[in-house]
């Protein structure tokens, strides 16, 4: 049997465009693109033409995954391009890959089969080395840290409240928890410290929230980083090392710019993960791309209980702006395991098991309607579909009112996401009464609560002693008043990575509250949810290599 090609195949094999025609086609002229080889730019958007195109935002978000992701970013790309194909200018807005999951648990994040972002290599590698800019800034800002203590701490910062962390790139479980400072007092002052990984720094949720560079070095100087002997919060500003963190990031700042398969402008910048940050790309590369076309379809990662959340309650509310549709991605597979078919068994045809398995579908839809947005269904086809069990899913969508469209993007590209186009379309047209689902000013611990009843269908909050703790510092400081960033698990409604499908009557444990001043939200640890994530047993790594002529082997 012929082995179907893999992701990086079908990359490699695509025809690129140099990446100045496709800033062209995108109406961004020669002078605003910085070449970052052929095939990938960074854009100066202060040299962007003033227009007053606003254009359309559609959200993808999906049913709670497996762990193999359903296909979000595929069906992304694949609906853009057939957007364009439909004779929409259209852009693709998605983040950056971390290297964490690229070499741990799911490869490559670029989309895939013939609904992909490329080059796909570079992408999910080094690209244009956003990542570690951010890395060094977060790490920059640990060392002087660091010395500010070693040289006598005029500050008065108690070394063992200090609340900001290292970062990596890469999921490092024997960093969480390590001890900085040994070997005497010329290697400065030991305290207990972590590493985060690199895309749950705060330095990467201002990155992503930042309008411009003024904007940027405001919310750099807000960090609180510890606090003093006296309980007193101590900020970047006080350190005086805003302009430094600012100038490290100058360029990180700026979008980039590639192409889909199907040759649509691709904007991919910053990327928070869903389930521990805030979980959508930048708020620079979302507008630029509303100024530079009608439709920009974009995505938050995981499910609606997390990117989706997040990007209406925090990146929208911030950005002033709202999504005009949202696409929720569902696959028969993850059906299939939320009707409680095991990984090794989700092969098979199991209609009985989809039907089992949709109310996790329709708390889904659910939720977005909470926000006053009819959904539409993207019903991502895998080969080993049925058509049994694809009708299940389409049938029960026909009799419950919602719009729904099979797509076929990963085996066709654009061409096999026409009816999805058509669909969302249809959907843009209609008018939209976008609503938050708290405000701002509500009591913290209510907004916490709206979350959860409203959007994961609990029924309760518990806050540890811990977290009622910080709760009443963050009170005292004024900062309750900020919107929450829910860190928690993706695969459950609840904070038990088990419990699949729709549960119901379960309690959210709140475990830790870390206020972020600069990205302004308050990050709400729930369940086991870390901020370094761990290798797997068998970590996507081990089948990577490159071959004689230097070319990627095994990036999936
Ligand atoms: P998400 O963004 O939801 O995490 P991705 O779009 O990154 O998911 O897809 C995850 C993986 O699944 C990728 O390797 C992709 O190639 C693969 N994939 C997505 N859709 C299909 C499909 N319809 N058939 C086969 N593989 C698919």
């Amino acid at each position: 049997i012929k082995q179907p090609l893999t992701d990086l195949e079908i990359a490699n094999r695509a025809e690129l465009r140099p990446i100045v025609d496709i800033a062209e086609k995108a109406g961004i002229p020669e002078e605003a693109v910085e070449q970052y080889g052929r095939y990938k730019a960074k854009i100066d958007v202060k040299k962007l033409p003033k227009t007053t195109k606003n254009g359309k935002v559609v959200l993808v978000t999906a049913i709670s995954p497996t762990p193999a992701g359903e296909g979000k970013s595929t069906v992304t790309v694949g609906l853009a391009d057939a957007l364009s194909q439909l004779g929409n200018q259209t852009m693709v807005a998605l983040r950056e890959p971390s290297l964490g999951p690229v070499m741990g648990m799911k490869g490559g994040a670029a989309g895939g089969g013939y609904s992909q972002v490329v080059p796909m290599e570079e992408i999910n590698l080094h690209f244009t080395g956003d990542l570690h800019a951010i890395t060094t800034a977060n790490n920059a800002l640990s060392a002087l840290i660091d010395n500010h203590i070693h040289r006598g701490n005029s500050l008065n910062i108690d070394p063992r409240r200090i609340t900001w962390k290292r970062v990596l790139d890469m999921n490092d479980r024997a960093l969480r928890h390590i001890t900085v400072g040994l070997g005497g007092p010329a290697n400065g002052v030991p305290r207990e410290d972590g590493f985060d990984i690199t895309v749950a720094s705060e330095i990467m949720a201002i990155l992503c929230l930042a309008k411009d560079i003024d904007d940027l070095r405001t919310r750099l100087s807000n960090i609180v980083i510890g606090y003093t002997y006296d309980k007193e919060p101590v900020y970047v500003k006080d350190l005086d090392v805003q302009g430094a963190l600012t100038l490290l990031l100058k360029d990180a700042l700026k979008p980039n710019i590639v192409q889909t398969i199907g040759g649509t402008p691709a904007m991919i910048h910053g990327g928070p993960f869903a389930n521990i940050a805030h979980g959508c790309n930048s708020l620079m590369a979302t507008l630029t791309a509303k100024k530079l076309s009608d439709i920009v379809v974009t995505e938050a990662g995981f499910g609606s209980d997390l990117g989706a959340e997040k990007f209406m309650n925090i990146k929208s509310r911030q950005g002033g702006f709202q999504p005009d549709a949202v696409v929720i991605v569902a696959t028969v597979r993850a059906l299939k395991m939320h009707g409680g078919v095991p990984k090794d068994k989700l092969k098979a045809e199991n209609v009985q098991a989809i039907v089992a398995g949709l109310p996790n579908m329709k708390k889904h839809i659910e939720t977005i309607r909470e926000f006053g947005i009819e959904p539409v269904i993207a019903l991502n086809r895998f080969t080993a579909d049925t058509e049994n069990e694809l009708n299940a899913v389409m049938g029960w969508c026909h009799d419950n009112g919602v719009k729904a469209a099979i797509t076929e993007v990963w085996e066709h590209g654009g061409t096999g996401g026409l009816e999805l186009g058509k669909a969302v379309m249809q959907q843009l047209d209609q008018h939209v009464d976008f609503q938050f689902l708290y405000d701002v000013e509500d009591a913290f611990e209510d907004k916490v609560r709206k979350i959860v009843q409203k959007v994961y269908g609990g029924q309760d909050i518990h806050f540890t002693d811990q977290a009622l703790k910080q709760l009443v510092d963050i009170k005292r400081n004024g900062w309750d008043v900020l919107p929450v960033c829910m860190a928690k698990t993706q695969y459950s409604f609840s904070d038990d990575p088990k419990l699949l499908g729709r549960p119901e009557g379960f309690t959210i444990t709140v475990r830790e509250l870390i206020p972020k001043l600069g990205a302004g939200f308050i990050v709400c640890l729930t369940g086991d949810i870390m901020t370094m994530p761990g290798l797997p047993k068998v970590p996507a790594a081990m089948n990577m290599d490159v071959d004689h002529e230097g070319n990627a082997v095994g990036l999936m």
